[in-house]
């Protein structure tokens, strides 16, 4: 049984809530748990730089607040992340940078990788070591970079009618740019998905290790909350020293060089495809992925 301190919409805009988010929106549904919500459900919460700068500003606004020891990360509407809005036309001349990369628009392979360390595997680092618990809500498709805001998240609650994808070695790249397939899903898996694009089902995500729970769609929001709840009942030191542990286990393991060389390799992948197509993916994969779809 949880007590819930704002049904839908209410939010603590009044208490030091960013008021010029347009992308997201943060409230606090139950004592103690923060929750940062995807607002595009028009556009399937494809993130444009601008939501990807808002989520972490709404991040670091949980982190900092005392009052808050778990975050949720949920989405509005049937899908959860269609992945990055490669459309959307936002710049790095919209959002404030926060990492240590620079020239963003020089020439050659330079400016774009700058661009995505900082936006994409930077975000995402950062947000994997937030100190403080955090959990993925998640319904619906989850494809390509959508799994850059699921898997930094500690624990994963997805609805049985979830699916989740990285179909982009279509376009000529490994896969998206937080690499860390084989420590989410296991190596055999990670080759599977990769090499046919195709989505796994939630029950196989669950059989693999990649999510906590799942839950019938109508019961998502309700075991989410419950489950933050009971892990908001532990001191904030403790939780910390937790997650840090798990972390630095999977730090031992490789985990940020396995991301750093993958990234490196992205980044081949992206200039053999200038070379030959002159854009950063290989336009023939629309196709390959549409006629599987
Ligand atoms: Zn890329």
């Amino acid at each position: 049984m949880i007590v819930r301190l704002s049904v839908s919409g209410g939010d603590r805009q009044e208490s030091g809530g960013m008021s010029n988010w347009t992308t997201i929106r943060y409230d606090m549904p139950v004592e103690r748990v923060a929750r940062i919500t995807l607002a595009r459900p028009e556009k399937a919460n494809a993130q444009d730089y601008t939501m990807l700068s808002e989520i972490n500003e709404a991040f670091d606004q949980a982190a900092n607040d005392p009052e808050v020891r778990v975050i949720v990360l949920a989405a509005d509407g049937k899908h959860f992340s269609s992945g990055h809005d490669l459309a959307a036309g936002t710049s790095m001349d919209d959002i404030d940078a926060i990492g240590t990369w620079c020239h963003f628009d020089a020439p050659g392979a330079e400016g774009y990788m700058a661009t995505e360390a900082e936006m994409y595997i930077g975000l995402c680092w950062r947000w994997r070591n937030l100190p403080k618990p955090t959990i993925a809500q998640v319904q619906g498709k989850v494809i390509a970079g959508g799994l850059m805001l699921v898997w930094p998240m500690d624990l994963i609650v997805c609805a049985d009618d979830a699916s989740f994808s990285d179909p982009v070695v279509a376009f000529g790249v490994n896969g998206h740019e937080y690499f860390t397939h084989p420590f989410e899903v296991g190596a055999r898996l990670a080759k599977d998905m990769l090499f046919t694009g195709r989505a796994i089902t939630a029950d196989e995500a669950h059989r693999a290790g990649m999510v906590s729970r799942v839950v019938p769609r109508d019961e998502l929001e309700d075991t989410t909350l419950e489950l933050a709840s009971h892990i908001a009942k532990r001191p904030m030191f403790g939780l910390n020293l937790a997650k840090q542990s798990v972390n630095h286990t999977l730090d031992a393991m490789g985990m940020y060089t396995a991301i750093q060389s993958a990234f490196g390799l992205h980044h081949v992948g992206h200039n053999h495809n200038f070379r030959l197509h002159d854009m950063l993916v290989d336009p023939s994969g629309i196709d390959v992925i549409r006629s599987e779809a």
